[in-house]
C-alpha cells in the first residue's frame, strides 16, 4: 500500500473527485479526514470505506471561511496528531441553474449557427452579465479556499518537515474556458499559487503539486444538456469525459512516494484536450 501510515485531508470529499480520491487513499492505507460543506454527504464517504473507515472521519467545514477551517484542522491535529497530505478539492460550479439553462440554450444556438456555415451571432456575454456575488463566492471557495486550509496544512507539516499538498485546478486554468471566465481565474490562481508555494517550502521536503482535470463526470457538470456535452465531446481526442477515478488515480501518484521529484509541476488528465 503507498500510503500507509499517512494522515490525509481531502477536502469536498463528499460527492465527485474529492470522493473518488478519498476513498482511493483510504484504500492505499491512509488515515483520512473527510471535509465537505455538508456533512451528510461526508459522512456517506466515510461509510463507503469499509473497513478502513475506522481510520477515517468526516468533518464538517466552509473551506472559504478562514475560522471554519482553523477549526476543522484543530480536530484533524487532534486526531491524527498532525498531517501528511492535504488535497484542495472543494469546489462549486461554474454558474447556478438559471444560469446552466442559458448556457445550454446559447450553446445549442452557437451549435446550430456554426453548422450552417455562418457568423456567430450569439454570443456567450457572460462575464458582462457576472454579479459581484457570483465573482466573490467562485474566489472565495476555489483560491481563498485552497489558501486557508494549505495555511493551517503547513504549520501541522513544518513540524515534521514532511508534506504533500495536491491543488485540484482545472484544464480551463490551461486553455480558458469560454464560459466561465470567473472559473479560469480562480484555478488560474491556484496553480501560480502552486508554482510559489513549491518554491517556498521545498526546503521543508513539503512538495505541491497541482492537478487540472479535463471534463469529469460528476454533479458540478450534471446540468449540461444533450448538446453541449455532444459539442464538448468532440473536442476532445479520446471522445469521452474521465470517470472521477481516473483523477483519483493521478492524485494518488502525487500523494505517494511514486511522485518524490515533482514539485511545483501540474498534471492535467485530459483525454487530450490540452496537450501545450
Ligand atoms: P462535485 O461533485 O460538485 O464535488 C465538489 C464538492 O465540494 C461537493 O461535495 C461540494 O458540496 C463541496 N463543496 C462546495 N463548496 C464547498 C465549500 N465551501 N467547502 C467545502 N466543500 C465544498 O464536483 P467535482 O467535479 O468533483 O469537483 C471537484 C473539484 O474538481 C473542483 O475543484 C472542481 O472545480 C474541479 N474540477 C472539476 C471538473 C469537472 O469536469 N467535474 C473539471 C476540472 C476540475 P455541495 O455539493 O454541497 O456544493
Amino acid at each position: 500500500m503507498k500510503l500507509e501510515g499517512r494522515a490525509a485531508l481531502i477536502t469536498g470529499a463528499g460527492s465527485g473527485i474529492g470522493r473518488a480520491i478519498a476513498l482511493r487513499f483510504a484504500a492505499e492505507g491512509a488515515s483520512v479526514a473527510v471535509n465537505d460543506i455538508v456533512s451528510e454527504t461526508a459522512a456517506k464517504t466515510v461509510e463507503a470505506m469499509g473497513a478502513t473507515r475506522e481510520r477515517a472521519f468526516a468533518v464538517q467545514a466552509d473551506v472559504s471561511s478562514s475560522a471554519e477551517v482553523k477549526a476543522m484542522f484543530a480536530q484533524v491535529s487532534e486526531r491524527f496528531g498532525g498531517l501528511e497530505i492535504l488535497v484542495n478539492n472543494a469546489g462549486v460550479a461554474e454558474f447556478g441553474p438559471d444560469q446552466t439553462a442559458e448556457v445550454n440554450r446559447k450553446a445549442e444556438a452557437r451549435i446550430g449557427e456554426m453548422m450552417a456555415g455562418g457568423p456567430l451571432r450569439t454570443h456567450w456575454d457572460m462575464t458582462q452579465e457576472l454579479s459581484d456575488a457570483d465573482w466573490h463566492r467562485m474566489i472565495g471557495v476555489h483560491l481563498n479556499g485552497t489558501f486557508f486550509c494549505t495555511r493551517e496544512a503547513l504549520k501541522l507539516m513544518s513540524a515534521r518537515n514532511r508534506g504533500v499538498i495536491i491543488n485540484i485546478s482545472s484544464v480551463a486554468a490551461l486553455r480558458g474556458i469560454e464560459i466561465a471566465a470567473h472559473y479560469g481565474a480562480a484555478k488560474g490562481g491556484i496553480l501560480a499559487f502552486t508554482r510559489s508555494l513549491a518554491h517556498e517550502v521545498a526546503s521543508r521536503n513539503i512538495r505541491v503539486n497541482a492537478i487540472c482535470p479535463g471534463w469529469v463526470e460528476t454533479a458540478m457538470t450534471g446540468g449540461f444538456s444533450f448538446m453541449l456535452r455532444a459539442f464538448t465531446t468532440s473536442q476532445i481526442p479520446m471522445r469521452r469525459w474521465a470517470e472521477p477515478d481516473e483523477i483519483a488515480g493521478t492524485a494518488l501518484f502525487l500523494a505517494s512516494d511514486d511522485s518524490s521529484y515533482f514539485t511545483g509541476q501540474w498534471l492535467s488528465p485530459n483525454g487530450g484536450l490540452f496537450t501545450g
